[in-house]
């Protein structure tokens, strides 16, 4: 897994990479995990199978698409916690006394008892309010993503019958997109992801029975094999069916015949889903493009070479697979017989998980040999080269030891050794660090803003001042264009008066002239009127004599005369090409003014334009200044309210950093009197140091530091070994040795084997109980006292062993001892004990009767945190079971714990700064609300106020919503919040 693409670079090793795969180890590895890098040309239709180059190297990180690294050597592990269901719900299990998930610093904390837990640490946690999509993200996108650039994946579901696999991974969300699980989403992304037309891809669905696969698709075909390629070392499942997918539609269909076949198959075979492994196996093949075919792609683009190129078009395709597996329940493996299921089949179920841890561990582990061979399932899952494990664990108590299983199943495939625990301090320090880095980064980033904010106010007034030179620039130029038009029209007005008044000036010259011409004409015709008479007396004298002078007189006088009209027809000759003239100037001066008209028209109409274009422009300056200042309006508007929400949240974090604080302090406190603690049995055990099992076993585990851990875990195998060699009996028997040495220590292994759940009931067989109840009636010694209670406290974790500690008389022991003693450490143990006594129904009366929960109060006089986080625990384990017993019908008066004074403490202690009694207060306060029974006094001790503040600020969201529930189905409440709302 994380393998580097380039397979001789050695560079790339971090300081993580001793967990990682080193090339020099391989080679004798001859079907490693293959990383599918050498695409495979082929120019035919049908893409062969890639070539899976073999046993390949981890260098360093691999960073996927997303730019995200993958985590080195090792599959990245999820525990997702189911939600709860209906009955879970109805039953309120008190999930959080037993498993706790601290997402964000990605551990969970599992209770082993009272006052002791283990911490561990995966790669994401997520909580039962995880939406699937969170879940898809958290825990599959990068190996899909892995897988779509060609390399091999798998996503492998692991957890008990009924906590969710098939939930997480196979829910198809056909009533709610929201739900749909790993299978749908990883197909989604990859379809989505593939050019349709050029890729392919295929699935099969298989089922894995007894070490047999069955084809899911066509389920008749059974006894599906595995093939090995010998020389790549491939693996395939020729026989089986492989559709392929094109849509979403089609892989819902697949996904469903699926189903249905995996529950048909299952009825036949008298067996269920919960005892096979189901295998979705998805094939992506892809082309790609090679260098050579990016090179003659850019060649065909410039249009050269097209002729050499035809006909080369070779596809290069890579292929890559996808396996994802619903293992069956990991409860399948071991518990064979008393439910019916054959042995056979838990062997098979058992043989391919532990198959399959093994393989992982062997990757994990750097290992020359990875025993791939050992079962078909692990077979099939070989050449998966990105991995992701979800563990599904149960919310309910029931499913304690399961989920404890799986915790550790997934631990040791975290690497970490099998019961390596963290050391649990939570570190403030660190997250008070983050915070304030984060603080300081909204802080950087307001600042930043502001500025922004700022410059764009700037660049807008500056936007707005250019707009505005440039409306007066453009104001300006009109101004002085409407002169220049108006000059121009008093020129040309000018010029048409001065044409007009000379046209008018030749008009009456011509017409003086016309007027002289037409003179002439008349004296012409009174010529030739004269001429005829000559004529006329001409022949009157052509016979007489005298008459020849005459007429060479009057012909003188004609010649005379013709010149003379000669000379006047010139001059009418003349006149008329002036008069003409003067009409060609009529006409010309006529021209000239209908071209002045039309100038002039045509002036206006500009001028008619330049106005209307002013208008225009006018009005988008208005349009311009409106929108500059609704602009302005917005920006302020969005940016106050940008500033308003990292004032918020800056206040918020402000207000997380101080609560943190105050946690500070509080741990601070714990710890200092952890240190008492410890050099109180550090003392002690001074005082001892001789015997082999004494002093340094504190008896209830109460040091918590991993080096005395060691030595404790180191202790108890020879307390075991002891307890083999002598007897129980005889270690018994030393509780009532008259030596003190020796009953002291005989009291701490008893209280030490009493720790462990197996010795539990053997303990009480033999007699144990009574003599630590003895002893603790007897002894007047602290330390023998403090033994005694946790060993009984121990054994009070067993519901057998607390009916047998009340007929015993032990409820009054505990209280006396309760009233009586001092010790801090003792009264934690006797608190313990009570709280332990308190989770049992049957119990009820017996506690109150024998003065257990007033002795439980008592011990709140110390005010120490443990003792009072054991008190509160007891008080919520009492209200529980009492609000159980009166929801079946069992019980239906006033609640004991109000009868015997408890209210006020709770009530008081309802917002202690300690979030461990709080937690508890709060259940217990839900409890006792939901009986009308109990609702006077809860009103009159004040608890409606409080239960009112829990509806609103509890940090569980069931416990919020029950108290809203309790809140308005309460008739008693109602009354009151109505009755003060009406009181002024
Ligand atoms: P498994 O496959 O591990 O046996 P299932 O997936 O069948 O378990 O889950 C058991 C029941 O719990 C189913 O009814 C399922 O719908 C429901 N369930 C499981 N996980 C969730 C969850 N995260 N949210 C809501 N219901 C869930
Ligand atoms: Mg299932």
């Amino acid at each position: 897994m994380a393998m580097s693409s380039d397979r001789t670079s050695t560079s790339g090793i971090s300081p993580r990479s001793a967990t990682m795969v080193r090339v020099e180890k391989i080679p004798s590895l001859t079907t490693g995990i293959n990383k599918q890098t050498s695409p495979v040309i082929n120019s035919g239709a049908a893409p062969p199978r890639p070539k899976a180059v073999s046993p390949t190297i981890s260098h360093g990180k691999r960073a996927n698409r997303s730019g995200k690294e993958s985590n080195g050597g090792r599959i990245r592990i999820a525990v997702r916690l189911r939600a709860r269901n209906a009955e879970e719900l109805l039953n309120d299990a008190d999930f959080g006394d037993y498993v706790e998930l601290m997402p964000e610093l990605r551990r969970l904390r599992l209770r082993k008892n009272s006052w002791d837990y283990e911490t561990y640490q995966f790669d994401s946690i997520l909580s039962e309010t995880a939406s699937q999509k969170r879940v898809y993200e958290a825990t599959a996108k990068d190996v899909v993503e892995s897988v779509l650039d060609g390399y091999n994946g798998m996503i492998v579901a692991y957890g008990q019958t009924g906590s969710g696999k098939t939930y997480t991974l196979g829910n198809l969300g056909e009533q709610d997109a929201s739900e749909r699980g790993i299978m749908v989403r990883a197909l989604e992304d990859i379809l989505t992801d593939i050019s349709t037309d050029k890729d392919t891809v295929t699935v099969s669905y298989l089922q894995l029975y007894m070490e047999s696969i069955r084809d899911l698709l066509v389920p008749e075909s059974e006894n599906i094999t595995i093939a090995e390629d010998a020389k790549t070392g491939d693996i395939s499942w020729p026989r089986a069916t492989s559709a392929e997918v094109k849509d979403q539609k089609s892989v819902i269909e697949l996904l469903q015949t699926g189903e249905t076949n995996r529950f048909s198959v299952n009825k036949k075979l008298k067996t269920d889903a919960s005892r096979s492994h189901a295998i979705l196996l998805v094939t992506v093949r892809k082309s790609i493009q090679t260098k050579a075919e990016r090179q003659q792609a850019t060649l065909n683009e410039n249009g050269s070479s097209m002729q050499i190129l035809k006909g080369q078009n070779a596809a290069t395709v890579r292929s890559s697979k996808l396996f994802i597996v619903d293992l069956a329940g990991s409860d399948r493996a071991d518990k064979f017989g008393n439910e019916g299921i054959m042995l056979e089949e838990a062997k098979f179920v058992n043989l391919s998980l532990t198959a399959l841890g093994k393989c992982v561990n062997a990757v994990a582990e750097n290992s020359t040999h990875i025993p791939f061979k050992d079962s078909n399932l692990s077979r099939l899952l070989r050449d998966s080269f990105e991995a992701s494990l979800i563990i599904t664990i149960g919310p309910s108590p029931q499913h304690r030891a399961e989920t404890t299983k799986a915790i550790l199943f997934g631990q040791k495939i975290m690497k970490l050794e099998n019961g390596t625990k963290l050391k649990e301090e939570f570190d403030y320090k660190s997250l008070s660090k983050k915070l304030a880095t984060d603080l300081d980064k909204l802080i950087a980033e307001n600042e930043k803003q502001e500025k922004m904010m700022t410059e764009a106010q700037e660049e807008m007034q500056r936007k707005v001042d250019e707009a505005q030179l440039l409306m007066m620039d453009a104001e300006k130029r009109l101004k002085l264009a409407l002169q220049g038009m108006a000059t121009e029209m008093d020129r040309l007005n000018e010029e048409h008066k001065a044409t007009i008044s000379k046209l008018e000036e030749e008009c009456s010259q011509l017409e003086n002239e016309l007027k002289k011409s037409r003179e002439t004409h008349d004296t012409i015709k009174e010529l030739a009127i004269a001429e005829k008479e000559i004529q006329i007396r001409s022949e009157r004298l052509r016979n007489q004599k005298d008459v020849k002078e005459c007429i060479e007189r009057y012909q003188h006088e004609v010649t005379e005369m013709t010149r003379k009209f000669e000379s006047e027809r010139l001059q009418k000759e003349k006149l008329q090409v002036r008069l003409q003239e003067i009409e060609d100037g009529m006409k010309k001066r006529d021209k000239l003014k209908s071209e002045n008209q039309e100038q002039l028209s045509r002036l206006a109409k500009q001028m008619e334009k330049e106005s209307r274009l002013r208008e225009e422009a006018e009005k988008e300056l208005v349009n311009w200044k409106s929108q500059v200042s609704l602009l302005a309006k917005e920006e302020t508007v969005k940016s106050e309210t940008e500033v308003e929400l990292l004032k918020q949240e800056l206040e918020e974090h402000r207000k997380q950093k101080e609560m943190l604080e105050k946690e500070m302090k509080i741990l601070k406190q714990k710890m200092l009197h952890l240190s008492y603690d410890h050099d109180e049995t550090r003392k002690f055990l001074d005082r001892e140091p001789e015997r082999p099992w004494s002093g340094k076993e504190s008896p209830m585990s109460m040091n918590r530091s991993s080096h005395m851990r060691e030595t404790i875990n180191g202790q108890r195998a020879t307390i075991a070994k002891l307890f083999e060699q002598v007897g129980l009996q005889k270690i018994l028997s030393l509780l009532e040795s008259d030596d003190v040495d020796v009953r002291i220590h005989a009291v701490k292994v008893v209280a030490n084997l009493a720790a462990e759940e197996g010795n539990q009931e053997k303990i009480v067989q033999a007699g144990g109980l009574s003599s630590l109840l003895r002893l603790l009636q007897n002894s007047e010694d602290e330390i023998f006292r403090s033994v005694a209670a946790g060993a009984v406290a121990n054994l009070a974790m067993n519901e057998t062993n607390q009916e047998l500690i009340m007929t015993q008389g032990g409820i009054e022991l505990l209280a006396r001892t309760a009233n009586e003693a001092e010790d801090a450490q003792t009264l934690r143990m006797v608190a313990g004990a009570i709280a332990n006594l308190c989770g049992n129904d049957k119990l009820q009366w017996r506690l109150s009767e024998g003065g257990g929960i007033r002795a439980l109060l008592g011990m709140a006089r110390t005010q120490h945190g443990d003792v009072l986080a054991q008190i509160a625990r007891g008080i919520a384990n009492f209200a529980k079971c009492e609000s159980r017993a009166a929801a079946q019908g069992q019980r239906n008066g006033k609640s004991l714990l109000i009868k015997d004074g408890a209210l006020p403490w709770i009530i008081s202690n309802a917002t202690t700064d300690s979030s461990q009694v709080r937690r508890h207060i709060e259940l217990a306060l839900c409890h006792l609300a939901q009986h009308e029974v109990n609702a006077k006094d809860f009103v009159d001790a004040g608890g409606l106020w409080e239960l009112i503040r829990i509806s609103r600020e509890c940090s569980r969201e069931d416990i919020r919503s029950l108290a809203r529930r309790t809140l308005t189905s309460s008739p008693t409440f109602q009354a009151e919040l109505r009755r003060v709302q009406r009181s002024p």
